[in-house]
């Protein structure tokens, strides 16, 4: 089942006007150079960059998604932005439930879950994180709670064109460590079973499921490769245009 492949950065609260203006120019430059064509790429910036990295993207392939969003259409909501306002952006896509927000804000699977309903019905697609912390893993939890993750937060909406999952261990994301490739390929399979069980065996067979977590230009070879890894999700190596284009070069560029 040839699934295609996303490369995705989340740049997080970084970025101010100038130099986000730049990395989002010089990713869309270095895009064009990329030998196949059929992998997908995608920025996340803050909400106050969007609609610069919009323009710098102009005439790039490079999809443009937000790092979070409301459940509400509009309304009385101080401080939070709706699908429907992404996508006027020209947002394609929206990050929901990374670690950081169910961690710093309280986010549930249920709200999660509320949240990418919202983006579908207007049109966007969802990158819904799951993941489990370190206490967890050294339980031996972690396909428990990428099961309950799954099965609370991502709808019955939810199709290999509208949902991306990107599996995000918490103790990994910005560390520098990483679960093993073996360990990797076992959670992605574990998550692409639960998915089947819950939309299908069809759907699961084609929805993306992203790695994240300290993946670096070191480490992208090998996860890349992954039977079940159909792309990566990447924090702090997306903020610098060469980190990110060589991760990308490692699967894209051949
Ligand atoms: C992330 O926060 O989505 C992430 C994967 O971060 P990092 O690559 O920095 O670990």
């Amino acid at each position: 089942m040839a699934r295609k492949i996303l490369i995705a950065g989340n740049w997080k609260m970084n970025g101010l006007l100038q130099d986000g203006t730049n990395l989002a120019k010089e990713v869309a430059n270095e895009v064009k150079k990329l030998g196949k064509p059929e992998c997908e790429f995608l920025v996340c910036p803050p909400f106050t960059l969007l609609d610069r990295v919009k323009k710098a993207l102009r005439g790039s392939k490079v999809a443009l998604g937000a790092q979070d969003c409301h459940m509400a259409e509009k309304g009385a909501h101080t401080g939070d932005i709706s699908p429907l306002m992404l996508k006027d952006l020209g947002c394609t896509y929206a990050l929901i439930g990374h670690s950081e927000r169910r961690t710093n804000h309280g986010e549930s699977n249920e709200l999660v879950c509320k949240k990418a309903l919202s983006l579908h019905a207007s049109g966007l697609k969802a990158v819904i994180c799951i993941g489990e912390t370190l206490e967890e893993r050294e339980s031996g939890k972690t396909i428990e709670v990428c099961t309950n993750q799954i099965m609370g937060s991502v709808p019955e909406t939810a199709n290999a064109t509208n949902t991306v999952i990107a599996y995000e261990p918490v103790w990994a994301i910005g560390t520098g460590k990483t679960p093993t490739a073996t360990e990797v390929q076992e959670t992605h399979a574990a998550i692409r079973k639960v998915v089947a069980k819950k939309l299908g065996k069809s759907v699961a067979n084609k929805m993306r499921l992203l790695y994240g977590g300290s993946v670096k230009p070191s480490n992208a070879t090998e996860l890349l490769a992954l039977e079940d890894v159909d792309g990566a999700l990447i924090g702090g190596a997306s903020l610098k245009a060469t980190d990110f284009m060589s991760i990308a070069q490692s699967v894209c560029g051949k």
